[in-house]
Order: structure tokens, then C-alpha cells, then sequence
């Protein structure tokens, strides 16, 4: 059994919030109004084993989504009668939640500690299907197609995975060197991690559209496209939305066939609780194959995990944005912290000063409100992606709950894709301000190293990477590890590799990216002495001269870079004077 918290109906945000709960197929009783309350007594159907239902606290005034002492304790009651907690990023609204039943005995169970079962339906969805306008898998390999032939200069058409079902997972990059590994920052855009997110591959389009069509137009997307790399993956479970097509609308895991759990509820892991960083129990996926969250049989056991990690290894990005719907939330990393500053993500500051800047920037577009959002009082999310991008990878990740629905009316789908180009083009922004972007070179060849990069302390204070993190490494074809920051702070950051002489250096940020090369010299080797004859003396002093400001410096002069600033000039002549021993 599991239980799935559902999208927020919150006041005041327009006529897309009225409608977002709905009929659940396959379903043994017909749909009916929003809030009809059934007394269940139908058959569970033997063909799955499971099914989904939605239950209701029975009370005199029905539970608001602001109740959060009332929902947090109701969350609790269903998790002491056996159901398992899960949600994505879903606000319990008006204290209606989901969850699998397996019997007849689970429905006597749920009236007789006063839940209702409840069923409800959203009319944009009925029919069962889903609206032809929405993207099916088929649709976006032709426009990611139609896009790279548009744009051949400034696009690259990549594969990265192909599903159990054998569908290519496609996205694209735009750059104005594709397929060329710049050393610039890699910025990464997804959806549909979950299925039945239909709308959220429009947001994705629509950059792709904006990113190419105004490319040489506007100045500021090409400046965009010129200085960073973009990726973007606007459909990561082709086979989960081909089958929301094709047979349930409210499909949300990918098409694995378990074993033994049959053809119904039981296909399928939730791509967004499969991630490595706390995959596993502990909250906000399940062990068992027939639940919505349900996580797997191993971390990053799914065909389009494993493809999305790939990718990171391969741009190593510096922020990644996943787009999920419902709610109206830029949801925090960690998922499953419990809240505290001790469980929250090192760098909390930068986050939230991003998601709270990021739903401005998308709430001033039309006044529909969206929140920066934790989900730490319902229960939490583990296995997702944000989360183990942050700690494994170091990429400064969001995840964006787009509408109030998971398909709404196709008629608000432009009005979400234009309230969240505002969120996508305020990343871009941020992403040219305060950052610090290390490059780690080796002192004497000036050739790039994979070398751990730590931040030590922003200010005077420490901040401890001690949820978890991984270790950072500067990647080995520019050197760089690119950390974005709070502006007018500085930050003291550590270089180190096996072999080498460590270095911290100090960071001063002010509001605009700092380029900060960092010259690792290797064990044994003393600057100045050309002749690495033991003692810097005269007999060096020839070959000082021939580098003294010669731009740019040559190889042979690294040695006479004695302040590490990649030139020789008085600077250097100051301290290779003070270096002098020999005769
Ligand atoms: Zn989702």
C-alpha cells in the first residue's frame, strides 16, 4: 500500500487550480463530481492486485491544504494503518490523499478509522485520454529533428539512452559550437520524468523555440547561446508517455516489467525515486512494485536513469532544472532532509535565494503565485534526481511543479509555458552573476587537472559538506568546477590531488563571475630553479630574463611564475630575488 499526497488546490490562483483531481483508470465505478463521496463496495479488481483510490479525513469542515498540523497527523494516522508515504512534490489538498488498496479489507480499514474513499475527476481528462495536443514521444523527435535542421550552427541532435521498449531518448544542445566541449558553464533543462506530466515538455520546447528562432535576434539570448552550453531533454520516459497515450492517462513510472507483479500497477519504477543519493527506505518512494513511487530493484536500475547520469558525466553541468507537475512550487534539495540546518544541503543559502528569485521572476508574469516549497512536513522525496545532483555532482539543482494539475485543459498550456520562460530566462541571468569558476592547472606544463575543489568557508564561516556530498572535482578537459555563490561574499576554497602541493585560495565575489586559475605545483619541485638543481642562484638568471614579460607565458617559464598568476614580471623578479640561496 502506498499513499500519495495530491496536487494543492490553493485559493486564488485562477481557474486552472478548480479542477485537478481525477478519475483513476483502470476503475471499477464510473466518475462523478469533484468531492462525491462513495460509500466503496464494489469489487477490488483482481486484475491488478491493486488499485488506487483517494481517501478523505471524514470531518465536520473539510481539511485545507494550511492545516499542516491536522495533515501532518493525518499523514501519519494512514502511514499506522499499513499505507506507505509517497508523494512528488504534491500538496495534500483539502486533506485528500491517494493510495493503493489490495482488498476489500483495506476499504473496511480506511471507513473504520474515518477516512472516506473519495473519487473525483478533472473533465479536461475525460475520455480517459489525453489531449492530442499534448506532445507524444513521436511528435518531440520531429520537432527536436525539424529544430537541429532549422538551426544546424548552433544545435546538436544527441541520443542518450534508448528504453526497454526501444525508443531513442533525444535531446539537444545548443551552443554556438556544438558538438565542440567548451569551457563554458552547461546548463540543463528536463521533463517528464513522470508520464503523465504531459505539460511540462512544452516548457522545454518552447526554450529549445526561444533559444534557436531569436538566436542572432535577441541580444541576450545570444549572448546565452554564445557563452553557455544548453541541453535540454524535454521527454526522459518516452515509453511511460507513449503508454498515456495509447492506455492510461495517469500513468507515471516507465514500462519495466517487474517479475511477478504482473501487467497492471505492478509495471514500472518511478524514474524520480531511482536516483542513487538515499535511494532506498526512508521516505517518499516504496519497495513495492505495484506503488506509483514505487523505486526499483536497485539505485539507478532504469535504462533512463542510467542515461540522464551519463549525461552529467559528460557536461558536468552547473545547473540542472527538472520540470514536474502538480503544484505551483520550486521545490528544495534535499527532498528528504528533515528541515533542520543541519539536514538541509551545505550551500542553503544560494539555493533558496535562487528559488525564491526564480518564483518571483515567474509570479510577476501574470500574478499567478509560485512558492518556493519543502516538502519536509509531508513526508519527503527520496531517490530523486535534484537531490542527487546536488550531492553526488555539485550542480545547483530545480525541480519546477509547473500547473495545478498533472494534464490540464490544453487551453492553459500557454499561459504555463510563458508564466516558466520567465523562470528558465532568470537562470540564465543568475547564471552570469556571482560564481566562482576554479581552473586547475598543473604550475609547470599549464595542462589541465582533476583535482578536489572544496569550499571551506563562505566569510568566516565554515560550511560543512556533511549530508552525504560527495567530493568535487574539477573535470579534466578545461580544469574547471564551476560553483555558483551569494554575491559580495568571499568564499575560501581548497585545491588538492595526490601528488601535488595543496593550495586554498580566497574568493572575493562580488556580483559577477570569477575566474579563479589555480596553479598546482607538484611534489619536489621548488619555483624559480630552471635547472631544478636544488637552489635557486644565478645560474637561473638567464633563463628568468628570457621569459620576464613575455605574453603569453611560454611553458618554459612557468618555473619563474613564482606568484601563480600565469606571468613573469616584477612581481615574480621581487620573489625569486627573495628566493635566492647560491652563490
Ligand atoms: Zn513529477
Amino acid at each position: 500500500m502506498s499513499v500519495e499526497f495530491l496536487s494543492a488546490d490553493i485559493p486564488n490562483q485562477g481557474k486552472e487550480s478548480l479542477q485537478m483531481i481525477r478519475c483513476i483508470a483502470p476503475w471499477k465505478i464510473s466518475c462523478a463530481v469533484v468531492g462525491l463521496v462513495f460509500a466503496f463496495g464494489v469489487a477490488v479488481s483482481a486484475q491488478d492486485g491493486a488499485q488506487q483510490v483517494e481517501v478523505r479525513l471524514r470531518r465536520d469542515e473539510p481539511l485545507r491544504a494550511m492545516d499542516a498540523l491536522q495533515t501532518v497527523a493525518t499523514k501519519q494516522q494512514l502511514i499506522d494503518l499499513g499505507f506507505d508515504l509517497a508523494r512528488c512534490g504534491h500538496y495534500p489538498a483539502n486533506g485528500v490523499f491517494r493510495l493503493e488498496i489490495d482488498s476489500e479489507e483495506d476499504v473496511r480499514l480506511l471507513n473504520e478509522n474515518g477516512f472516506d474513499v473519495v473519487e473525483t475527476e478533472d473533465p479536461g481528462l475525460r475520455g480517459g485520454l489525453i489531449e492530442t495536443s499534448y506532445f507524444d514521444p513521436g511528435e518531440i523527435l520531429t520537432m527536436l529533428n525539424q529544430t537541429a535542421s532549422d538551426h544546424p550552427g548552433i544545435t546538436e541532435l544527441i541520443t542518450i539512452g534508448t528504453t526497454l521498449e526501444g525508443r531513442p531518448i533525444r535531446g539537444i544542445v545548443i551552443s554556438n559550437n556544438p558538438g565542440v566541449d567548451e569551457d563554458e558553464p552547461a546548463i540543463q533543462f528536463n521533463a517528464q520524468h513522470h508520464a503523465r506530466e504531459v505539460a511540462t515538455s512544452h516548457v522545454v520546447i518552447d526554450l529549445i523555440n526561444r533559444l534557436t528562432d531569436q538566436y542572432g535576434i535577441d541580444s541576450e539570448i545570444t549572448d546565452w547561446v554564445n557563452n553557455y552550453e544548453t541541453v535540454c531533454i524535454p521527454m526522459v520516459n518516452p515509453d511511460g508517455v507513449q503508454y498515456v497515450f495509447n492506455s492510461d492517462n495517469n500513468w507515471r513510472k516507465n514500462r519495466r516489467p517487474n517479475s511477478g507483479c504482473g501487467s497492471g500497477s505492478g509495471v514500472g519504477v518511478d524514474l524520480n525515486r531511482n536516483y542513487p543519493y538515499l535511494w532506498g527506505p526512508g521516505c517518499g518512494s516504496s519497495s513495492s512494485c505495484f506503488s506509483l513511487v514505487y523505486r526499483g530493484p536497485s539505485s539507478a536500475s532504469e535504462l533512463e536513469t542510467q542515461a540522464m547520469m551519463n549525461l552529467q558525466d559528460e557536461y558536468r553541468f552547473t545547473i540542472a532544472t527538472s520540470y514536474h507537475s502538480s503544484g505551483r512550487f520550486i521545490d528544495y534539495p534535499y527532498a528528504c532532509s528533515d528541515g533542520s540546518a543541519a539536514g538541509r544541503m551545505p550551500e542553503h543559502g544560494i539555493i533558496h535565494e535562487m528559488m525564491v528569485a526564480m518564483a518571483g521572476a515567474i509570479s510577476a508574469v501574470d500574478g499567478v503565485t509560485y512558492t518556493p516549497f519543502t516538502p519536509v512536513p509531508f513526508g519527503g522525496v527520496n531517490g530523486d534526481d535534484t537531490s542527487w545532483y546536488y550531492a553526488h555532482e555539485g550542480v545547483y539543482p530545480f525541480i519546477v511543479e509547473i500547473g495545478t494539475s498533472f494534464a490540464p485543459s490544453f487551453s492553459l498550456v500557454p499561459g504555463i509555458v510563458n508564466r516558466n520562460r520567465a523562470g528558465w530566462e532568470y537562470l540564465y541571468d543568475r547564471l552570469g552573476q556571482a560564481r566562482i569558476d576554479v581552473r586547475v592547472v598543473d604550475h609547470l606544463t599549464g595542462l589541465p587537472l582533476e583535482a578536489k575543489v572544496e569550499m571551506l568557508q563562505q566569510d568566516a564561516a565554515n560550511i560543512l559538506f556533511d549530508t552525504g556530498e560527495f567530493d568535487r572535482f574539477s573535470e579534466p578537459i578545461h580544469g574547471r568546477s564551476r560553483w555558483v555563490t551569494e554575491a559580495n561574499h568571499t568564499y575560501t576554497m581548497r585545491i588538492s590531488k595526490s601528488g601535488y602541493q595543496t593550495r586554498t585560495v580566497d574568493v572575493p565575489v562580488v556580483n559577477s563571475p570569477v575566474d579563479v586559475p589555480v596553479l598546482l605545483l607538484a611534489n619536489g619541485v621548488s619555483l624559480g630553479d630552471e635547472k631544478q638543481d636544488g637552489d635557486v642562484d644565478l645560474a637561473d638568471y638567464s633563463e628568468f630574463q628570457k621569459c620576464f614579460d613575455v605574453a603569453p607565458i611560454q611553458t618554459e617559464c612557468r618555473i619563474f611564475d613564482m606568484n601563480a598568476d600565469e606571468a613573469v614580471n616584477f612581481d615574480d623578479l621581487g620573489e625569486w630575488t627573495a628566493a635566492l640561496t647560491g652563490p
